[in-house]
């Protein structure tokens, strides 16, 4: 990456393509710069209290929320995510907060073992500077995971947003300054993917990213030789099992497709593919069908907009390759299926019938308003399928029988399970991939402890 000239990133609205702003990108010098600061900082913001810390991030919560509507609208304009949920999105990430304040002290407080002629201790001390290199589609949320936790835990952070959410990084940094927290131990590395690759040649003493499978393996590549934390948050494949025993199919198709048309299908853990009982498969499709077809699609900043632009063209052409490929090959489709004319990066909402697993739509992520819909015949044949898959975040049933479906939960290789609800995090339970989904955790102790190495004292009495 050049030293010298300093580019500047475009920040394009994808509901029209105009330019919102251009934004001075880092150059490997500013990287630089930012990284003695933030290692001189960290020295400081280490020594200070887990309450003292905490109080920061308090205060930042509470001017978070003053600025919601500011925030919201920032959000919408530069990812296209509808209003509504940008609002939902920023609201909804203060349960980190409160998270933090009751569970940091607990999970960061040394520990102490006596024993007639020893004193054993753990102690928890921060990583030092550790780098954050983040998504777009849920800025606060994956964002607040990474870097207030790390904060908390007495170290500094270079936070990189994605080049789709950098208004959004640069907010909420100027938020955090506002709050009290020391320029030198929360900086930003704006710029594209360049800025993210010069981030990996520096002498971070962690990573952790939340993106593609494509872009963390390379970065677990690159960072092999390091010996250093590494966490990666990635994406999925997320199946929805729908049991022939459901009371009510309209609420449930309703529900699934929520989990999987929600912020146009560009959550790591949407619903990507949905297994449903033969018996109940016509009848379920035929809602899920109707519900999806009364979603509003349009401006994302009108209140009663549901599905806002895609964020990237680029996958325009990623969903247009799956929806071909699985008609191909004998699928039917319900609604939806190609780009909506005009500037903005819109896709309808499509849906899917007649498919199987030749098809990519069924194997591959693919993070926007698409969804395949199969019939299966028992429960092992929904499992079977199920576990067809690369990928490991989460899984979900729906069913009026908790036993059943925790049995078919039970044998699946993901971080997360879901019974009768989907596509949802909480801070209290670790947030975590396998497989192609990814390494380590967030959220719960599990995520409080991810930003802190253990040190043991053995200390032998006189
Ligand atoms: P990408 O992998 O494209 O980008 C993620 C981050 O990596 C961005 O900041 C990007 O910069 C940066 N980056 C790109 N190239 C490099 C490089 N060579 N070295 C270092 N950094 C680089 O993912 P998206 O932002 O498109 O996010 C979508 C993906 O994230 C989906 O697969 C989704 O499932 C997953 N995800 C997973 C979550 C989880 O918790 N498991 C949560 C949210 C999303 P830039 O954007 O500027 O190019």
């Amino acid at each position: 990456m050049s030293n010298q000239s300093i580019k500047f990133l475009k920040v394009i609205n994808p509901a029209n393509a105009n330019i919102v702003d251009e934004i001075p990108m880092d150059t490997a010098s500013s990287l630089a710069s930012k990284f003695t600061l933030l290692e001189s900082g960290q020295a400081q913001w280490r020594q200070k209290s887990v309450a003292e810390r905490l109080a920061i991030i308090q205060r930042f919560g509470e001017i978070v929320k003053t600025n919601l509507e500011v925030l919201a609208e920032i959000l919408t304009t530069e990812t296209g995510k509808p209003l509504q949920q940008s609002r939902n999105e920023i609201r909804g990430a203060q349960n980190r907060i409160v998270h933090l304040t009751a569970y940091a002290e607990k999970w960061l407080a040394t520990e102490t073992f006596d024993t007639p002629s020893m004193i054993e201790t753990i102690k928890y001390e921060p990583l030092g500077v550790i780098a954050n290199i983040s998504a777009w589609n849920f800025p606060y949320n994956v964002g607040y995971n990474v870097f207030l936790y790390a904060l908390v835990a007495g170290n500094a952070v270079m936070y990189k947003p994605s080049e789709y959410a950098s208004l959004t990084g640069l907010k909420m940094a100027a938020y955090l300054y506002e709050a009290g927290l020391p320029e030198s131990v929360f900086q930003t590395a704006i710029g594209d993917g360049e800025v993210g690759q010069a981030l990996l040649d520096m002498d971070f003493n962690g990573y952790f990213f939340t993106g593609s499978h494509k872009t963390g393996q390379h970065i677990a590549q690159s960072l092999a030789s390091k010996l250093i934390p590494v966490q990666l948050e990635l994406g999925g494949k997320d199946p929805l099992y729908v049991m022939d025993d459901i009371q009510d199919i309209r609420q449930a198709a309703i529900n699934a497709a929520e989990g999987a048309f929600y912020n146009a299908g560009q959550s790591c853990c949407a619903v990507e593919r949905i297994y449903v009982s033969s018996s109940i498969y016509d009848e379920f499709l035929s809602h899920f069908v109707e519900e999806v077809k009364s979603y509003k699609v349009g401006n994302p900043m009108s209140a009663d907009t549901f599905i806002g632009p895609l964020t990237r063209s680029a996958q325009i052409e990623v969903l247009e390759a799956q929806v071909k490929d699985a008609l191909d090959k004998g699928g039917q489709l319900e609604c939806g299926g190609k780009k909506l004319p005009g500037l903005g990066h819109y896709f309808a909402p499509t849906v899917l019938s007649a498919v199987n697993h030749s098809m990519s739509v069924m194997m591959e992520e693919s993070f926007g308003p698409i969804i395949g819909i199969q019939a299966v015949d028992s429960d092992e044949e929904a499992i079977g399928y199920m576990k067809d898959t690369v990928y490991g975040l989460t899984a979900a049933v729906f069913s009026q029988d908790k036993e059943r479906a925790i049995d078919v939960l039970e044998s699946m290789n993901t971080g997360t399970v879901y019974w009768n609800c989907c596509d949802r995090v909480s801070p209290n339970l670790p947030w975590s991939g396998r497989k192609n989904s990814g390494l380590g955790s967030t959220l719960s102790s599990q995520g409080i402890r991810a930003f802190v190495q253990p040190k043991a004292y053995q200390l032998r009495l006189p």
